[in-house]
């Protein structure tokens, strides 16, 4: 990426007065050093400081965008030389300018670290994130085909215990029928939104049910069990507590079985 970058060190903006870093205990300063009498509340907009933050560390020329955009909380776009787009989501507009300096070292130059810090601030405000979930239309889980909703409640009380929340909904059919599909994600879930998606291609009469509550039942385990991690650290999202609650599906080797044989005409998605 032809980008060019002034490598502003990550402190430059971190001890701004006003905005102590709660989770940065073994800040560089010492708790002792003489401190500057604390300088009146910055009256620049936020936005405005998030702004300066990113264009200090990558350079003049890069657009700025806040989004409402839950799917992509942070992403860049570089087109040729002159063209380079930021969007950030609106959220961390309330993290305050270490916050600022950590998304400008991430996008900037890949900082781990700034990473690892943004991340804890998204895992803290995730409310503010499903706050802002859209409620599903009325009848969103209701197909041609198969109902969703019914289905959902039957393999609740059978093996979750009722215990479940999230929202389910079919998936959108895609624009481009005609390209060949090489991949089908055939259900996903969204920890964010507590939101299971089945694809649109298990919504035909070919498919039976039992191939769609086992994919219902997969995505429903996802809701119930965050993803486990190793000692080593390792996110593991089919890990073995997982494994062994989904082998509780009943017909798993029969519904497998026809997800298998199936596969070609659930990829052409006709
Ligand atoms: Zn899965």
């Amino acid at each position: 990426m032809a980008v060019k970058q002034l490598l502003l060190p990550l402190t430059a903006t971190e001890a701004l007065p006003d905005e102590p870093r709660a989770d940065a205990p073994d800040a560089p300063d010492a708790p002792d050093a003489p401190r500057p009498p604390p300088a009146a509340p910055p009256r620049v907009p936020k936005s405005k400081r998030l702004c300066r933050a990113i264009q200090a560390t990558m350079g003049e020329h890069v657009r700025v965008v806040l989004t409402d955009n839950r799917a992509t909380l942070i992403s860049q776009s570089v087109r040729g030389e002159h063209e380079h787009t930021v969007r950030i989501h609106q959220m961390f507009l309330d993290g305050g300018d270490a916050l600022y300096a950590d998304l400008a070292a991430y996008l900037g130059r890949g900082d781990k670290r700034a990473g690892a810090r943004i991340d804890a601030y998204i895992a803290d405000n995730e409310h503010i994130l499903r706050h802002h979930v859209k409620a599903l239309p009325a009848g969103a889980a209701q197909g041609r085909v198969h109902d969703l909703a019914p289905l959902y409640a039957q393999l609740n009380a059978r093996y979750f215990k009722n215990q479940v929340k999230a929202d389910i909904t079919w998936g959108k059919q895609g624009k481009s029928r005609r390209r060949r599909r090489h991949t089908i994600t055939l259900g996903s879930y969204d920890e964010r939104a507590d939101r299971i998606t089945v694809h649109p291609a298990l919504d035909q009469t070919f498919v039976p049910e039992l191939a769609v509550a086992r994919v219902v039942h997969h995505e429903m385990l996802h809701a119930v069990f965050p993803p486990e991690v190793t000692k080593s650290g390792r996110r593991l999202v089919h890990g073995p507590i997982f494994q062994k609650a989904e082998a509780l599906f009943e017909g798993a080797q029969e519904a497998d079985k026809w997800l298998d044989l199936h596969l070609d005409r659930l990829l052409s998605n006709r």
